[in-house]
């Protein structure tokens, strides 16, 4: 099948790829491998090589659109970052990064082939694919930088990601002009900053002239045309100028290197329109380089410098004594030249240039297999180190660099809001903090949530890149359990002032009108409750009025289903012969209620659950993983968060499915186990193992909670034909033996 995937496209057939980047990349003479073997050994060549094999296996039979085979992508994007010498893990995740979206391997079995590293890498890849930015502000943009940053816990992550937008970037041509337009301009306002935030000036400063190209194709050509006409006029000049740089730094005795330097693109233009100058105003379109040895060679050579040629006043910058945010240093001058001809020249030593360079992957350069790290790795370190510190230092700047540390050490969350705008929460924010953030009143009406377009508990924690929307309904109420686990001060003052304000009286009328509500619902009018109904649930919740009742429902503090239900569970004329599964502590707040563990996923104290009320069963507990979940088609006002009541001495069902190998006694090993554990066994099926060495056997046990169920697992794992152990939950059919 041709592969299709959005972010990657086709070069034009005009512009097919050089031979050289159609070789086998296992072979010696590939540009890859010639990379390479410049900074890595025999093993983590051999290994790069693998890697390429699986993907080329992975990927084959996929072509980009022209029919350029698929896997001349990731050799691409490996290739870009072997140039910043980047780490073995780096380049195998670059090949592999599209692996999984792909193709049907997942990042386990990349783990399992390639280390943990590398399936950590790729998974990373793959999720970050996964998050789309919708609405196109400046805020939003930085939201999601910041989000994608977070999503990458570890920032090997990013490189990847820039290299394979790059290599995007470069092959956009055969894109339709509104698509590479979309693209242009999403690399302009997310990756190009990253890359430039991250320190990588040459990927950045190309992702803004290849966007720039794609964006505004026709100025992009005037401005490209015109300069390149400039340079050829002053070529003579530019050619005396470097020559007597060359001669007075030599006199000077100063060891050093000098490079033309052309000025991009883009920012040429950019300085264009922010001063509104026309082209023939941009008079600093060409530049010198001059790199030494070091420290005090660089302000060596600016004096030398400044004694040749005036310096303009105010021009002069030292971004050595004061780094720029991304790890930046050199010292910046623009001279007077011969004719008039300002001459801007950067001056700085190899290490800084290094840096200026490679930026964060600096880090990576130069890795030595001893413990110790070489002078730049210190460095690039104590760069990331004082990225750290200016985060806790100011927390009231809003420097983008700052929440680097988000990446290193996260401490914020990035979600969604239905209309697509990204929110920042603290980490371990619920959906609860979620909807007060959104606002006070959808926090105080809030009754349920859609992660990713699934129901979920109101207590779920938000991960990064979630799309959250939040449920509400007119008469819900703040709950005084949402106290429990909402982390945001916002969400705490305003359950808590709304606990304080409400009247009781007022919250009787408020519970009245729920539960009547909740009746209705239930096609049963109020008035035709009994009072030996009330008396009954009354009895149930040691209460002597029906008003505390209506108080706690207008509190939050009971739900109005759950009462309604305990309401008509007890018909008047039937006293109380249904005593058959009450079951009054094992579920907060659920108190003479009948509770009922389904089948399927067999809670245990520890599961996180959900209830729902079922009009013949009462209350139905599941965990939050059944798959059965998945198939209500939740009307959110039956759907309950309820909690584990403490100290639980019952004992609850759960299912387990053992891989044995087939051996006499095993199974007498088993329940011997399972019994000196103080579990017991409910029941006990074996599946046919059609004559293999092995069979499953699924066991239901009986178990106090998840600590006494691990207990017991552990203990299964040492005997020795136990080859595995699952819990099991959803359906699953249960052949019994006789
Ligand atoms: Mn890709």
């Amino acid at each position: 099948m041709p592969h299709t995937h959005g972010e990657h496209h086709t070069r034009k057939s005009k512009s097919l790829p050089e031979e050289a980047d159609l070789l086998p990349a296992d072979r010696e003479d590939s540009p890859l491998t010639q990379l390479i073997r410049k900074y890595l050994n025999e093993e983590e060549v051999q290994l790069v090589w693998q890697a390429y094999r699986y993907a080329e296996h992975a990927h084959a039979g996929q072509t980009r659109k022209t029919g350029e085979p698929y896997i001349t992508h990731p050799i691409s994007v490996a290739c870009i970052l072997a140039r910043l010498h980047l780490d073995l893990p780096t380049l195998l995740a670059a090949l592999l990064h599209d692996v999984v979206e792909d193709t049907h391997v997942n990042s386990a079995e990349i783990a399992e082939l390639f280390g943990k590293q590398v399936g950590d890498l790729v998974d990373g890849l793959t999720k970050l694919d996964k998050v789309e930015l919708q609405t196109a502000t400046q805020a939003q943009a930085e939201n999601f930088r910041k989000m994608l940053l977070a999503m990458s816990q570890d920032v090997r992550v990013i490189l990847v990601k820039l290299a394979d937008r790059l290599h995007n970037m470069q092959t956009l041509d055969a894109m339709r002009p509104e698509k590479q337009k979309r693209i242009a301009r999403e690399t302009l306002d997310i990756y190009a900053p990253i890359a430039n935030r991250l320190g990588l000036n040459p990927i950045y400063h190309e992702l803004e002239d290849l966007s720039f190209k794609y964006l505004y194709p026709n100025r992009h050509r005037v401005i490209d045309k015109a300069i390149r006409t400039a340079r050829g006029n002053r070529k003579e000049v530019i050619g005396k100028i470097l020559e007597a740089i060359q001669n007075q730094l030599t006199q000077y005795q100063i060891a050093f290197d000098v490079q033309g330097r052309e000025k991009h693109l883009h920012s040429i233009y950019k300085k264009m329109s922010e001063k509104s100058l026309k082209l023939s105003q941009i008079s600093d379109i060409y530049g010198f380089r001059v790199i030494v040895k070091d420290t005090a060679s660089c302000y060596l050579a600016l004096g030398a410098l400044h004694a040749l040629y005036k310096p303009i006043p105010g021009r002069f910058k030292d971004y050595i004594a004061i780094p720029k945010a991304n790890g930046y240093q050199s010292l910046h001058t623009t001279l007077f030249g011969p004719f008039g001809t300002p001459i801007e020249v950067q001056i700085r030593s190899e290490e800084m240039h290094n840096i200026a360079d490679a930026g964060v992957a600096a880090h990576w350069l130069y890795k030595t297999t001893d413990a110790h790290l070489t002078k730049l790795q210190q460095q690039t370190h104590q760069w990331l180190q004082r990225l750290v510190e200016i985060q806790t230092e100011s927390d009231d700047s809003y420097e983008f660099l700052e929440h680097f540390k988000v990446d290193l050490f996260p401490d914020e969350v990035y979600v969604f809001t239905p209309k697509g705008n990204i929110m920042a929460l603290p980490r371990g924010s619920t959906a609860v903090d979620f909807a007060y953030a959104v606002h006070t009143d959808v926090g105080n009406s809030c009754v349920a949530v859609k992660i990713n377009n699934e129901l979920a508990p109101l207590r779920s924690e938000m991960r990064n890149g979630d799309h959250v929307e939040i449920i509400t309904a007119p008469l819900a109420k703040p709950n005084p359990a949402w106290l429990n686990y909402v982390v945001t001060g916002k969400a705490r003052s305003h359950i808590r002032h709304y606990l304080k304000t409400v009247k009781v009286e007022e919250s009787a009328q408020l519970g009245e009108r729920m539960l009547n509500i909740a009746l209705r619902a239930m096609h049963i009018e109020p008035q035709d409750i009994s009072d030996k109904q009330w008396q009954k649930v009354m009895n149930d919740y040691s209460t002597k009025t029906r008003q505390t009742i209506l108080t706690d429902i207008g509190l939050g503090k009971r739900n109005s289903l759950m009462v309604a239900h305990q309401l008509l569970a007890h018909p008047a004329e039937s006293d109380d012969k249904s005593t058959k599964t009450l079951d009054t502590i094992t579920i907060r707040g659920s108190e003479g209620m009948a509770v009922q563990f389904a089948q399927c996923c067999r809670p245990i104290p520890g599961d996180p659950i959900l209830g729902f009320i079922n009009k013949d069963k009462g209350l139905v507990i599941h965990t939050h993983d059944c798959p059965a979940i998945r198939k209500f088609k939740l009307d959110p006002e039956k759907w309950l968060d309820v909690e584990w009541d403490a100290d639980q001495k019952k004992l609850f069902k759960v299912n387990l499915r053992i891989t044995v190998s087939n051996e006499r006694g095993m199974l007498a090993k088993i329940a011997a186990t399972i019994a000196s554990a103080e579990s017991n066994i409910d029941n006990v099926s074996v599946e046919d193992s059609d004559g293999s060495q092995y069979s499953n056997v699924n066991f239901t046990v009986q178990v106090h909670n998840r600590v006494h169920l691990a207990d017991l697992i552990r203990n299964l794992r040492k005997i020795q034909q136990v080859v595995r152990i699952n819990r099991v939950k959803g359906t699953q059919a249960e052949q019994r033996i006789q």
